[in-house]
């Protein structure tokens, strides 16, 4: 027997609608790139969204062809969103702080038919546009009067004329949830970084989970500040949690330190912000230096990275606020665990408390995890085993973009898929997750993935170099930081200085690595795969320059 309820389609085009028709005059505030505030509302958005949805139709962009943005968070990023998927295009984010190279390959290889850019980032666009050979249309984010006229990019037109003579009227199209909504790349783990693809349907069934109370916990009575980019996994899918409640969203644009987004907090009353822990070591420098307090801000969600213990206490005790970490992926949508403490733990003593809030956290409903060992058995929740994070769900990609790297998944005797997550973990009798290690080969700094291939390559290919291995080193500001170390081949000689130099225009300058370590042999095992951890126990003692 069929269930006998209306079956309709989750559509990204259902929120704004519904944002629209309950939520129009609730405020979207953005510090724009061109440094002014500038005030919005859902009403406004969702009108917008539909001259983008008619604009697209104009340039007879097909359904299920990509429209990319390279941009900040903004209203007008927001818009994008909106317009974009809910008229059946894909909508691909772009991070603009990859290597010029990296980018363009990128853009290449998700076959990006225009893109959409914030004024910020033109010189990147005028050094890259002519090698995205498949971009028919370059749009600036930005008013007619501010384009400039000799940009030497082809048929730049500016956003506010492309969609200013559009209509509002647009009847957004019905179509099977399953279909893609957005997309976003990762270089999170080895080899040219994969697309994970995005559908509809979960899209919004994450922004049901990720919207519940013991989650994110969104309401119409919440000011959301994402500090998080919009091209880092949908800003954690906060703008459809947002639109799903009503709430009103507080947008940074380009300016993340800490007297900005303070600024912001305060002036805009804001109740729950998120971001890595990188922002938030900024805003309580500024506090702390300041002298300040929040007299809003209720909680914020951390994640991206592991959240530093001090930053939890000074967060909770000085100033009030409730940390949530969580973790994800963006294969996850990203949403995976989120850290609330169950009943029996409200009452625990300060010090306990904060054992339980450093762990990642239980999982939202709709994601399911388990930890196992090499031979693929599940290890117990017990608080001490580890092994590899599996995680299944509606919101987990099941392959990449053009089937990249085969398939993913690894299969249970019943055949369910699970997907390795990289991570190692425990899991405690509560169901509350704690990684503990990371089994993927890759260095996050600032909630930004650095390849330690890529690192290693560039080393390798310098004449002296016979061996390179890049790992990285706890920082307290960036998390981490990678340095390279290196053997050099007999008789041959590079110093420190001179092979830094040697990665210039080779990777983004966040990428170098801070530091070469010459050793006389590195690591390997029985395979003759460098064993890192090894080498990161011999280099245990070594600290950074600066430090
Ligand atoms: P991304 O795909 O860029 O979102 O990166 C996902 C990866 O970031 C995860 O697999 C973890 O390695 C790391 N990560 C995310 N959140 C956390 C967290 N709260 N604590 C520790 N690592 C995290």
């Amino acid at each position: 027997m069929l269930g006998q309820m209306q079956s309709q389609p989750l559509l990204i085009s259902n929120l704004i609608v519904h944002a629209e028709r309950h939520h129009a005059g609730t405020e979207i505030v953005s510090r724009r790139v061109e440094g002014d505030i500038h005030r919005t509302n859902w009403g406004q958005v969702a009108q917008r969204s539909r001259r983008i949805a008619n604009a697209l139709d104009a340039l007879k962009l097909g359904f299920g062809e990509r429209v990319a943005t390279l941009a900040w968070n903004g209203y007008r990023h927001l818009e994008l969103y909106f317009g974009v998927s809910g008229s059946g295009r894909v909508l691909h984010t772009l991070n603009p702080r990859l290597h010029p190279e990296q980018l363009v390959w990128i853009v290449n290889h998700a076959d990006d038919r225009a893109i959409c850019f914030d004024m910020t980032f033109l010189p990147l666009v005028q050094a890259v546009w002519r090698k995205c050979t498949g971009v028919k249309h370059w749009i600036a984010l930005c008013d007619a009067d501010k384009l400039p006229a000799d940009s030497g990019i082809d048929g730049l037109q500016s956003y506010e004329a492309w969609i200013g003579g559009q209509s509002d009227t647009y009847t957004w199209p019905e179509f099977d949830e399953n279909c893609a909504s957005s997309m976003c790349y990762t270089s999170g783990t080895t080899g040219n970084p994969k697309g994970a693809v995005y559908s509809h349907r979960s899209t919004l069934l994450h922004a049901y989970g990720a919207a519940l109370p013991d989650a994110l916990g969104c309401s119409a009575r919440d000011a959301i500040l994402p500090v998080v980019p919009m091209f880092h996994v949908n800003a954690w899918g906060l703008p459809y949690s947002a639109a799903a409640v009503g709430c009103k969203l507080v947008f940074p644009g380009g300016a993340l330190d800490g007297k900005s987004v303070y600024e912001l907090i305060e002036n805009e009353q804001v109740t729950m912000a998120a971001g890595v822990p990188t922002v938030w070591q900024m805003l309580l420098g500024h506090l702390q230096q300041n002298g300040l307090k929040f007299s809003t801000l209720k909680r914020t969600v951390i994640g991206g990275s592991a959240c530093p213990p001090a930053m939890i206490t000074a967060f909770n005790d000085q100033y009030g606020v409730e940390v949530l970490h969580a973790w994800g992926m963006t294969e996850m949508s990203p949403l995976g665990t989120v850290c609330t403490l169950k009943n029996a733990q409200v009452a625990l003593p300060p010090e306990e408390k904060l054992q339980v809030r450093l762990k990642q956290g239980r999982t939202v409903f709709g994601v399911d995890m388990k930890i196992v060992d090499e031979a693929g058995n599940e290890q117990p929740w017990d608080g001490k085993s580890y092994g590899d994070l599996l995680v299944r769900g509606p919101w987990i990609i099941a392959s990449y973009f053009k089937g990249e790297g085969g398939d993913p998944l690894r299969y249970d005797a019943a055949g369910r898929g699970w997907f390795p997550t990289g991570d190692v973990a425990t899991i405690d009798a509560d169901g509350f997750m704690q990684i503990t290690d990371r089994s993927k080969d890759v260095i996050k700094s600032g909630g930004e993935w650095i390849s330690s291939i890529d690192v290693e390559n560039i080393a390798m290919a310098h004449p002296a170099v016979a061996m390179a291995a890049c790992i990285g080193m706890r920082h307290p500001k960036w998390d981490e930081r990678p340095i390279v170390v290196v053997v050099k081949k007999p008789g041959a000689e590079v110093t420190r200085d001179e092979l830094l130099k040697f990665y210039d225009g080779k990777i983004a300058k966040w990428q170098v690595p801070d530091d070469v370590v010459f050793v006389d042999a590195i690591p390997l095992g029985a395979t003759g795969k460098m064993q890192k951890m090894t080498l990161r126990q011999q280099l245990k003692d070594y600290v950074l320059p600066g430090l």
